[in-house]
């Protein structure tokens, strides 16, 4: 950690300052600079963690060193983590979700899931608890769309992934999926982060819709550092001034997270986008930009989706996408090869 004292700072403050310091066990090194005075404290920065040191006199900036997700941080890990949910193992290659926003019936559900499956998809989605802007609006079908959705994935053969919004529900959420999802709403929701990491399921947790990096990875450090290891995030883009997609899909995040962190990084150009005839193109650029997975909702009959039909894809489409994306990525893997002489 660094302070940077201000512009004038008294020799008796710079004291005051060093010897809080010291009595906390750490030292201190003093750069005296043309313009300011930097004080470099060695030792470990936890000791002062209940000293309010930017309260004191003469101190304009206190620059911490450790990071506040220390778990989620590249610096605790340096190999990639990979997170197995059912078969799928998240992190190692292309792995691909997909299905409806939300469980609508047992039909319609279980034509997804064969399509999902039949166009490669390694995990089906499907919200059976959804959380919707009015009240008004289809909230899903709770546990009979947790057992539709179950059910609907062993019958092909596929784990499954679903959200989860309140503390109340995680253990039963947890009966039913193979993954648990955070949603954008809920994402500094720390009570429910907690509770999901304390059920052992894998979480995919999606970024919160006006959420900094720093954020996501701090939200992500609640299930670690809540004993959950098995962490996937999901970048679903954030809020903007334009309002011609639903969300800016922030891609720029994907090279980024994965510079800062070990954990896995999904793109969702679903809600990312909104809209359906989008989504192929940005499921395509969140691959080249090295996520390693894609989420997408699909639905048989779009027109008669009852949550999120503008931006579902149906699943002639999603079957012609999947094969390009496998193809993206081989490129990339080539090209990640070392060039020999
Ligand atoms: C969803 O995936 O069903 C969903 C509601 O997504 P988000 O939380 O990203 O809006
Ligand atoms: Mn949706």
């Amino acid at each position: 950690m660094f302070l940077v004292l201000r512009h004038g700072c008294t020799p008796e403050e710079r004291n005051r300052l060093v010897k809080a310091i010291e009595a906390a066990g750490l030292s201190v090194q003093i750069s005296e600079g043309h313009h300011r005075i930097v004080i470099g404290i060695v030792g470990e920065e936890d000791r002062l963690r209940d000293i309010p040191l930017e309260r004191f006199p003469g101190v304009e900036k206190v620059v911490p060193l450790k990071s506040p997700y220390r778990l989620a941080s590249r610096d605790s890990r340096s190999s990639d983590s990979i997170v197995g949910v059912g078969s799928a193992r998240i992190g190692e290659g292309l792995v691909i979700i997909a299905g409806p926003c939300a469980v609508e019936d047992d039909d319609s559900i279980l034509l997804a899931a064969r399509a999902a499956r039949k166009a490669g998809a390694h995990v089906l989605r499907g919200g059976a608890f959804k959380p919707r802007t009015s009240p008004y609006d289809f909230q899903g079908l709770g546990e009979r769309g947790l057992k539709l959705l179950r059910d609907a994935g062993r019958e092909a053969g596929l784990p499954v992934v679903t959200e989860a919004m309140d503390t109340r529900h995680i253990g039963l959420v947890a009966e039913y999926a193979d993954m648990i999802q955070i949603g954008t709403r809920n994402m500094q929701n720390y009570a429910l982060l907690k509770a999901a990491a304390e059920t052992g399921r894998p979480v995919l947790l999606k970024r919160g819709r006006s959420s900094t990096v720093t954020e996501w990875l701090c939200a992500a450090e609640y299930l670690l550092d809540g004993g959950n290891p098995q962490v996937v995030l999901c970048e679903r883009g954030v809020v903007s001034f334009d309002t011609a997609v639903r969300n800016v899909l922030d891609l720029s995040s994907v090279p980024l997270v994965k510079r800062l962190s070990h954990l896995p990084v999904i793109v969702d150009p679903s809600h990312g986008t909104g809209r359906c005839e989008l989504v192929a193109a940005m499921a395509r650029a969140a691959v080249a930009a090295g996520a390693d997975g894609v989420m997408i909702e699909i639905h048989p009959s779009p027109e008669r989706a009852l949550s999120d039909a503008r931006q579902a894809i149906v699943p002639e489409e999603f079957a012609r996408l999947v094969p390009e994306l496998f193809a993206i990525r081989e490129v990339l893997q080539r090209s990640a090869q070392p060039v020999l002489p």
